[in-house]
């Protein structure tokens, strides 16, 4: 079993030191011929979403992920790669748009852009929560269900084989996010 994750720009190498905590092998796709690896799940890190918007089309990777993505391969997005798969987004422009959220980019305005708290995450324990200009989740449509709330606001959904955080799991010891993807990426083996 492998992850790859998307690593045209951002916090893309902290992910991949969460899954060899877990065991889990990982390549870094930056390029076309990095899809030729067969891969049971993807992680979009958090960045800046309107470069790696651009850069994805640029470097012809925005198609076969998203055909990936919509035939059910397990995906992460975090922070950035939530506004990545949001069908909607305030503030920006629609990426994949295979989730069902809507998202507001830079949500909590610049001078609060950086945060961290806890909150319990997919109806189990509390869980750190790092956020970094972040993103949130104004309304989840029919086929996607929140997993966690701040301060009454959608933090983190999940849609079958795609699950978004607004915040950096990454950026914590908690290994509850990343340890879901993977039992997604197992199934689909
Ligand atoms: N504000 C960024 C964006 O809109 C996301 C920030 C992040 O990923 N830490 O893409």
């Amino acid at each position: 079993m492998a992850i790859g994750i998307l690593a045209l720009q951002g916090a893309f190498a902290e992910h991949g030191a969460m899954l060899d905590r877990l065991g889990a092998e990982h390549f870094e796709i930056r390029q076309r011929r990095d899809l030729e690896r067969p891969m049971n799940g993807l992680i979009l890190p958090g960045g800046e979403s309107t470069v790696m918007n651009k850069l994805l089309r640029e470097l012809d990777l925005y198609q076969p992920l998203k055909a990936m993505i919509q035939e059910g391969l397990p995906v992460l997005g975090t922070c950035a790669g939530l506004i990545l798969l949001a069908q909607s987004v305030e503030g920006g422009q629609p990426c994949f748009g295979t989730m069902d959220i809507r998202a507001v980019r830079n949500a909590y305005g610049r001078q609060l852009g950086s945060f961290s708290g806890e909150a319990p995450f997919a109806g189990g324990e509390s869980i750190p929560l790092v956020f970094i200009r972040a993103p949130y989740i104004a309304a989840v449509g029919p086929e996607a269900e929140p997993l966690a709330q701040v301060d009454g606001r959608i933090v983190a959904a999940q849609q079958g084989n795609q699950i978004a955080t607004a915040f950096h799991p990454e950026l914590t010891d908690d290994l509850t996010v990343h340890r879901r993807l993977l039992a997604l990426a197992r199934v689909s083996c």
